[in-house]
Formats: C-alpha cells, structure tokens, sequence
C-alpha cells in the first residue's frame, strides 16, 4: 500500500488507517471478539498493549516500505495520560502552576499542539524552537525562552511578544537593560542560577555541577550577593530559574537545586522588602526508565519530595513554571524500522537494520548512558518467536560504530523483519543526525480505538532524496567549481 504523504495535522486520520473490526479479521490483525489473534485482550489495553497493536498496523498500512523502512510512531493516548498526570502531580489551591515542555525533546509541530491541547506550553531556547511553539499555537503566556546564548534580537523578539525570558547569566541581564529602556514589554522575567549541588550519572545530562556553563553559579564567591543586588536594581526581574538535571540524576539532587532556588528568591525579597520574586521556574529533568514499561519515577513522587522537601513552595506565596521534556514524550514514542540483512561475523549474528545513529544518536555514541529495549517483531510486526541468541543489532550508517545494540539476547532475526526501540519520543527520531545524508524518517501518531482497531495520522512527512539534496546545497551546485 503506498504512504499517502498529505501532511494531516492531529486529529485527521489517514485515509489508509486500519478499518475498525469489521466480520472476521481485520488490517490489525484482531479478531473481532475483543481478542486478538495472539489471544491480547484488547478492551482497556495499557502503553504496550496499544504499542503491540500499533507495530503490527503500522506495518499493514504500508508505513515502511522500501524507499523508507524506519518510521516514528507517537502514542497519542500516552501523550496525554502523562500531561495528565504532570497537571494532577502538582495540581495546588492557590498556586498558579504552568507547566512548558522542552521543545528539544520533540521538536514536532503536532506534538506541540497536542500538549498544548493538554494546557502544556512550550520552553524554547533557540528562534526554530520558538517558531514551532508559534506554528503549534502556543499562547505567549505559556512560552518560556530559555537558552545560554541569545542574540539581542532573540530577546527583542521574545520581549516583543510578551513570553518569558530567563536570563542566563549577569551580562545578559545588562543586555535586558538597555532593550527594556527602549520598550515596554509584558514578557515576565527570571535569571537562571545554577545551584551547584553536584552531577547525576551522565555528565553531559548534568547541569549544576560546579563548572556547569548554564545559569549563574551561586556558591562561586560573592555570586549570592551579586544576585541579590542584580534583582534589587531591576524591579522588573521577577523569577528565578533553576534546571538541576536530566536523566541520570536522583530525585533528590533535583529537590535540593529547587530548595536553593526557593531560599535565594526568600532571601531577595526579604532584602528588597517586598515580594519581587514571585515565580520560580523549577526546570524539567525527571528522569525516565528505559529497562521496562513502568513509568517510574512518577510526576507524584517528584512532586511529593517537593512538597517534603521545600513546602514553601506551594503555600500560595508563589507561581510555579515546569519544564519538563523527556518524561512527557520518551514512553509514548517507537521506532519501527526493517531488517534488511542478516549476517554473521566472527561467530556473532548481525542484524543490519535502517534504525541507526540517524534516528537514535545518543545511544548509538554513548551506549552505556543510554541502553534502549530491542523488540524483534516478524515481517507483519507481531512478536518474533524463538529462542533468543545474541545478535547485534545494528544501523544502516557507514561507520562501524553504528550499533545499537550488542550481543543482545533475542529471537533470531532474518531478512524482512522488524525491530521496534520503545521509549524513543523524547530526544530520538525528533533529533536527526543527518549522516550519510539519510532522510528524516516519516513520523506517524496512533490511536487505538476500544475495539482494537488502529488510526494513523501523519505528525511528520518522510524526507525525500530530492529535500535531502536540496538542503543540501543543490542550488548551489556550481558554487565551488565556478571559484577559480
Ligand atoms: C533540556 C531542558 C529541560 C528538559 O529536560 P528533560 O530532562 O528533557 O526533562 C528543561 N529545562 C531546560 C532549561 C533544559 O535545558
């Protein structure tokens, strides 16, 4: 079946979408007794239920096909359960909570309204991530930039609209200076401050250690005082910002950076003498599991440490901005992608396969930070039966680190199989590494309905060789010849 590439929006089923169960079988697979054929109950299916069902659809709707065997696909339901649980975790009388999303995590148009259909705004921290919240809708109140290297005219731009800015560091703040003089602006503002409570298990996902580049660094020397007397000189500046860590910290290391945050905003109003401070931006970096489907931790025992941890903070003396990013997104997305070949080498199966270091960087280059589960699914995207035997399982890029994973136990791969990386929504297919020039792949939403059938729509349309080529300097090709 061809891919009908019309660019629908959320909410607007492809026309080649499984039917619903009609008599007898259907494009998923399922039998129309609730059951499906492998005996899955389909009535209230959990995230791997909906998944299961989701890989074999995806494949009967013709999504991978040869001119481009690696797709995305987004859980639309899990989206939304984890926006939920984020607005229920923090949920305060009293206190106004916005909650943004690291645009960086998933950088989709769709996905972005989507969250913004679940009152979840945007935090950008480049012009492209601003352009795509503004593309998906985002009102300006839910916008927050935040970004260690913004131009003066990112600012003006951001002061312009009214969305929030924090500050990065004492230079910018200068830079504010002179731009607000020049115009009034509703835009509220914050500073980052880097609490230097230390690093999580990933040093390049750990962002208040000592030697940090983000934010400004509050137990260097005279750092608190200079603060202090920054937010005394400018009544305008009425947030604190504070993103501790990413994955691999601890929850309570992430507590202890909102906790220092919390007590430096005190100890400013207590010296201006008023309630200047009004709002703490306490980051994103709730950590995700990778080993299972558990959701674990939860938005409710970061919010309950929280609670625990620096009460002041929700008892209605101040507002609450989140930015969280990977934990919105990273359970609810899979790469499906074909197994071209399988090999041998030295003794070891290899299957060469058209998900790699492109669609998942990060664990192709750091394996060890960042494991990902391997599905092995036959050429219909049912599970593969087997007994398990170590394979590596690697990309179609041509370096030979291009793996993403070794000597993994699983049922033997051939030709024409499939293999699905669950928990790749945040920070995977979103982010392309543009090697050998291989296409962004298409993304594609799922939504699985009560009987079990399944509804695709497009989030992000396939690249084609002729966009890579054009991007790629094609106009320009006479360029460097014609230089003589
Ligand atoms: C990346 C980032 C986030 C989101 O981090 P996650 O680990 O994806 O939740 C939030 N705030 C800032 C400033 C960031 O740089």
């Amino acid at each position: 079946m061809g891919h009908d590439a019309s660019g629908d929006a959320i909410g607007h089923p492809h026309d080649h979408a499984a039917p619903p169960s009609g008599s007898g079988r259907d494009a998923t697979g399922l039998d129309t007794d609730g059951l499906d054929a492998d005996g899955l109950d389909v009535t209230g299916l959990d995230a791997a239920g909906r998944r299961a069902l989701a890989l074999r659809a995806a494949v009967a709707a013709g999504l991978l096909d040869d001119e481009q065997p690696v797709a995305g696909l987004i859980d639309v339901t899990g989206v939304r359960d984890s926006a939920r649980a984020l607005r229920d975790a923090f949920a305060t009388p009293d206190v106004p909570v916005t909650h943004t999303f690291a645009v960086k995590a998933a950088s989709l148009v769709p996905v972005l309204r989507l969250l913004d259909d679940e009152g979840i705004g945007c935090e950008v921290a480049s012009p492209g991530e601003l352009a795509l919240a503004r593309a998906a809708g985002v009102p300006a109140e839910r916008t927050v930039l935040d970004s260690p290297a913004k131009t003066r005219a990112e600012l003006r731009e951001a002061l312009d609209l009214g969305i929030a800015v924090n500050a990065d560091n004492e230079e910018e703040l200068t830079r504010l200076d002179a731009l607000l003089a020049e115009r009034p602006s509703a835009s509220p503002v914050g500073l980052r401050v880097n609490p230097q409570v230390g690093g999580g298990a990933i040093d390049a996902m750990s962002t208040a250690t000592a030697t940090s580049k983000f934010g400004v660094a509050l137990r260097d020397p005279g750092a608190e005082e200079r603060v202090v007397a920054a937010f005394a000189a400018r009544p305008w500046l009425t947030r604190l910002h504070a993103h501790v860590g990413s994955q691999g910290c601890p929850l309570k290391l992430m507590a202890e950076g909102v906790r220092v945050a919390y007590e430096l905003a005190e100890r400013i109003n207590d010296t201006v003498g008023r309630r200047q401070v009004g709002t703490l931006d306490i980051g994103g970096g709730l950590p995700v599991n990778f080993a299972s489907d558990e959701v674990t931790p939860t938005y409710q025992e970061y919010a309950d440490l929280l609670r625990g941890e620096v009460p002041g903070l929700f008892d209605g003396r101040y507002g609450i901005v989140t930015e969280f990013g990977r934990s919105l997104l990273a359970k609810h997305g899979t790469i499906l992608a074909r197994v071209e070949y399988a090999k041998s080498a030295g003794g070891r199966r290899i299957a060469v396969t058209h998900a790699g270091a492109q669609v998942a960087t990060r664990t192709v280059f750091a394996p060890d930070a960042w494991p990902l589960r391997v599905l092995a699914l036959g050429p219909e995207g049912r599970p593969k039966r087997g007994d398990p035997v170590p394979q590596d399982v690697a990309g179609p890029c041509c370096f030979a680190g291009d793996v993403l994973a070794r000597a993994r136990e699983l049922p033997p791969l051939d030709e024409g199989d499939l293999i699905a990386l669950p928990d790749t929504g945040a920070y995977y297919f979103s982010t392309h590494f543009h090697y050998n020039a291989l296409p962004r792949p298409a993304v594609h939403g799922y939504l699985v309905a009560d009987d079990g059938s399944v509804r695709f729509v497009t989030v992000r349309e396939r690249q084609t060789a002729a966009e890579v080529a054009a991007e790629s300097g094609a106009a320009h090709a006479e360029g460097l010849a014609g230089l003589r």
